[in-house]
């Protein structure tokens, strides 16, 4: 995506992967402070380990607590910041056909990715967050961090048993933002416990068609993968780069024929 967009823009750049080990992560960053960076890309599970390395975090990656992209100023300081979660409320937005705004969520998981999407609903102005995990206390703490950004509630509840239940027959949005889907086989919630005007988005884009949104298209059921999320935080981390905008269809073009095919890597 980021080389296509790299292209389209005439830009004399590249976009690297280093496969790490959690010893190797400071060094790179280190690195990140020569003039040939732009900045760093940075994915599970070191975007709370790079923001201790970084010599600033912005407002909304520090309140999610996870930096997923680096910028280099030009006097060599590196910024974290966080483009998932505007990333996400691009990508459900287009899904559900309107703005997240006084919508009733609930999100499965409490991983890295559900911290921004819970941050997402809420600062977008969701009326009620609910967060439903398979062990407890990581959901307990995702709602106690959160409560306060926005005006709507956010709670939590166990992945399986009646609160989910009820949370999932009176959403307008469900999210899937856990692994289930793509590592372990199945769906993280019933959807036919959603109302019929509900829309369901799983963040999980490989395969591009996961058992969750299958399920929710044959109920008739709106429903889309994370591929519109990937692609929307991608184009924004590429702006706050180079300073050019608008790239999200470029970088479509180049990664959608590679997740239509994609299958998961053991
Ligand atoms: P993570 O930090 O490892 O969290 C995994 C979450 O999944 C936890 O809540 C975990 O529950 C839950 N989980 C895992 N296996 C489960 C099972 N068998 N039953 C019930 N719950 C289970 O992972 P992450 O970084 O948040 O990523 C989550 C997913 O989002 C991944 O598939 C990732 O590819 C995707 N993602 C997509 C985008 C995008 O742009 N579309 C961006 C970021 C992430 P416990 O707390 O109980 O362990």
């Amino acid at each position: 995506m980021h080389n296509a967009a790299f292209a389209a823009a005439g830009i004399d750049g590249r976009y690297e992967l280093l496969e790490l080990d959690e010893a190797e992560v400071a060094g790179a960053v280190a690195a990140a402070r020569g003039p040939d960076f732009l900045g760093l890309g940075v994915t599970a599970p070191y975007k709370p380990l790079v923001a201790s390395l970084v010599d600033e975090v912005e407002g909304d990656a520090q309140t999610i607590g996870a930096v997923n992209n680096v910028v280099r100023t030009d006097d060599g300081r590196l910024i974290g910041f966080n483009t998932d979660a505007p990333g996400f409320q691009a990508g459900v937005e287009l899904a559900m056909g309107h703005p997240l705004a006084g919508a009733t969520v609930v999100v499965a998981g409490a991983g890295g990715a559900a911290h921004a999407v819970v941050f997402g609903c809420l600062a977008a102005g969701a009326r009620r967050v609910t967060i439903a995990n398979r062990t407890a206390a990581s959901g307990e703490a995702l709602a106690a961090r959160f409560r306060g950004v926005g005006s709507g509630s956010v709670s939590a509840v166990p992945l399986d048993g009646a609160e989910v239940v009820e949370a999932l027959g009176s959403a307008d949005l469900a999210v899937n933002a856990t692994t289930i889907g793509m590592i372990d086989p199945g769906s993280a919630f019933n959807v036919e416990l959603l109302p019929p005007a509900a829309t369901v988005f799983d963040l999980v884009y490989v395969p591009a068609e996961t058992p969750i949104v299958a399920n929710a298209r044959a109920r008739g059921l709106r429903a889309a993968n994370g591929s519109e999320m990937l692609i929307a935080q991608a184009a924004l981390a590429f702006e706050r780069w180079t300073g050019v905008g608008g790239m999200a269809g470029v970088m479509r073009a180049a990664v959608g024929p590679l997740l239509a095919d994609a299958t998961v890597r053991a």
